[in-house]
């Protein structure tokens, strides 16, 4: 009987001659067309056992020309992020701007003055194109450019701590994204850990006490991810910098998500500032595409001499950037100069800055405009709660607006799955029950693709 069925679904040269099919395939390569032919057929055959009806030819003809389509598109694509998650791990963390982007992408599609130095017409150093700019960005001495800020914490060490006693505070002791553990990095780059305090409090006394027996390097991090409350204590960069210069020991400071300005330039409600960190620490370092708003890279800042030995190190080759990285870092230190230009032209920052009355705005215009699309669906605007997201401002709850989403039969669940398997995927979230699209993190120029997913709902309908 299984077999039976089977045997119904045509042949392979017929379905590929299927109209659908023929007209997705064009200009891919005939082994991957039947790649994705041959996939499919066997989630078919799987529906098939499990119970479900054949389908008519015509609808398997489509069924198929979609695999074939998905074959054709690059596996790494862009998507619409409605999370309202700003610096989303999973969704690639910050975007960069349209003219950084377009910048970056000028860059690579050429050749470059990558090590190429235009005045002299001799072999320059890719380290030397934008540590000018952030060093003025930031008030720091000197700066590098690395892979991404686990890698700049692991350099720092590795260079400056190796087979040395590091003393970091117990409460700082934590992991990242499930990857990144500070003492993993600590063990890997050859320092030793040395605890100190306790998981809620630290006091300078502890720090004074590992100095006295024997510390060599003090290791501050920033705990991004999660906040202590209720009984807690820790000791401000001021202070460590005071202590590291009377025992006469490197300071290090991983600043996790920073923006490389100092405090007073912006009115965010707090955060991590590396133009206040670089003066007062040997070496400091953030990720770039956190809360600076480039691509994945990790920015070190630090004395010159600290971080001349970095760059000679021989396993900064391993972690160096490529032109792309390099292009879209100068491009966004750029817009620091001015930091008020920053936060209109860095998306994520504009993003976390969004005032609420606009967000209602765009809210209800989206839903008012959805409503038209899809009368199959009912779209209410609402007020969600948005977050900074990639650790920056742990605890911070941003007020926003969503659109929240009902299907006349189609449950939440469904939704966010059609949502998420259109060919510009739309990353919705559900809350209590009821899928919600939160404006802040929709770039304008994603709201067409919101609003053809929810036309091709209504098409479905
Ligand atoms: C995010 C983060 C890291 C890891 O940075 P990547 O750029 O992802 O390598 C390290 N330390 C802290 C404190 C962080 O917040």
């Amino acid at each position: 009987m299984e077999s039976g069925i089977f045997r119904q679904i045509p042949k392979m040269d017929r379905l590929l001659e299927g109209a659908a099919v023929r007209a997705e395939a064009e200009g891919l390569p005939r082994a991957e067309v039947r790649l994705a032919v041959r996939r499919e057929l066997d989630r078919l055959r799987e529906e098939l056992a499990a119970g479900a009806a054949m389908p008519a030819e015509e609808d398997l003809d489509r069924r198929l020309a979609r695999a074939v389509r998905e074959a054709g598109q690059p596996r790494l694509r862009r998507v619409v992020n409605a999370t309202g998650i700003v610096l989303h791990t999973n969704l690639g963390r910050a975007p960069l701007s349209p003219e950084a982007a377009e910048h970056t992408a000028r860059i690579a599609a050429g050749y470059s003055n990558l090590e190429y130095d235009l005045e002299t017409g001799k072999r320059g150093s890719r380290n030397d194109l934008a540590e000018q700019l952030l060093c003025r960005v930031t008030g720091a001495e000197a700066a590098m450019v690395v892979n991404n800020n686990a890698a700049a914490v692991f350099l720092a060490l590795h260079t400056h701590a190796r087979g040395k006693k590091v003393a970091v505070s117990r409460g700082e002791l934590v992991e990242i994204g499930g990857a990144f553990r500070v003492p993993e990095i600590m063990r890997a780059s050859g320092a030793e850990l040395m605890e100190i305090g306790t998981t809620n409090k630290t006091h300078p006394e502890d720090y004074r006490q590992a100095l006295e027996s024997g510390a060599q390097a003090i290791l501050k991090v920033h705990t991004s991810n999660f906040r202590v409350t209720g009984f807690t204590a820790s000791v401000e960069v001021e202070e460590l910098a005071e202590l590291a210069q009377e025992y006469g020991v490197p300071l290090f400071y991983d600043l996790g998500s920073a923006l490389p300005v100092r405090k007073e330039l912006l009115g965010l409600p707090e955060g991590i500032f590396a133009g206040d960190a670089a003066p007062l620490c040997d070496v400091c370092c953030f990720s770039g595409d956190k809360l600076f708003g480039a691509g994945q890279a990790g920015i070190v800042l630090g004395r010159t001499e600290a971080v001349a030995a970095m760059k000679k190190n021989q396993l900064a080759r391993m972690l160096r950037v490529d032109k792309m990285t390099l292009a879209a870092v100068e491009h966004t230190a750029r817009w620091y100069l001015d930091p008020e230009r920053a936060v209109a032209a860095v998306p994520a920052l504009r993003m976390i800055r969004a005032d609420g009355d606009e967000l209602k705005q765009r809210a209800q215009d989206l839903a008012r405009r959805l409503t038209e699309l899809c009368p199959c669906c009912e779209f209410a605007a609402v007020p969600c709660a948005d977050a900074p997201g990639g650790g920056a401002l742990p605890g911070v709850e941003l007020p926003g607006w969503a659109v929240a989403v009902r299907h006349g039969a189609k449950g939440a669940d469904e939704l966010e799955g059609f949502l998420r398997g259109r060919d510009a995927p739309v990353i919705a979230r559900i809350r209590d029950g009821r899928l919600l699209l939160s404006v802040r993190t929709v770039l304008r120029e994603d709201e067409p693709a919101v609003e053809r997913a929810f036309a091709e709902l209504e098409k479905e309908a």
